[in-house]
């Protein structure tokens, strides 16, 4: 099942299933197609769904209106590793609150203005901004290795991030 919206969405793996509009924002649910995972720890597939919880994340504006993507988070059960693996996507950063291209789009804004202009106009708060410019100035110049990456660049990026978008 497709919807016409999901060429608009232009979000690989999902389809769009509804969409309201609550005070001023939009909100999009989506269902994810794939019915099966490949377990990151064994490579082997698992359909065993073990439960579904939706978060919202924020993405790209459209029509001059917030866009909220109300998104499932299924974790899966991989029956070789009697591990329980949450299902990435593509579009989504582990453990975030933004789309990818939502965060990329922040991070332009700040270059050309700054954090407390684009903060107010996002309605977000400043350490969001702020949080958002430390991630991708880490994935650009770590080339991989996030973990040691975050260890040795994280204060560092921060000031420097911070220097550059308070002038
Ligand atoms: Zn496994």
């Amino acid at each position: 099942m497709s919807s016409p919206l999901d060429s608009l969405l232009n979000l690989s793996g999902v389809t769009v299933e509804g969409h309201s509009q609550v005070e001023g924002y939009i909100c999009i649910q989506l269902k994810i197609l794939a019915h099966e995972i490949v377990c990151p720890h064994c490579s082997k597939p698992t359909q065993e769904l073990h439960q579904v919880r939706s978060i919202l994340v924020r993405d790209l504006p459209t029509f001059g209106q917030p866009v909220y993507l109300r998104v499932p988070r299924r974790q899966f059960y991989c029956r070789n590793c009697q591990k329980y693996v949450t299902q990435q996507l593509d579009f989504l950063s582990r453990r975030r609150r933004y789309t990818q291209r939502y965060e990329s789009y922040i991070y332009q804004r700040v270059l050309m203005s700054n954090i407390t202009q684009v903060s107010r106009e996002e309605d977000l708060t400043a350490d969001e901004v702020e949080g958002i410019g430390d991630k991708l100035r880490l994935y650009a110049s770590c080339q991989g290795d996030l973990r040691r990456c975050l260890k040795e660049k994280l204060v560092r990026t921060s000031l420097l991030f911070r220097k550059r978008c308070d002038n």
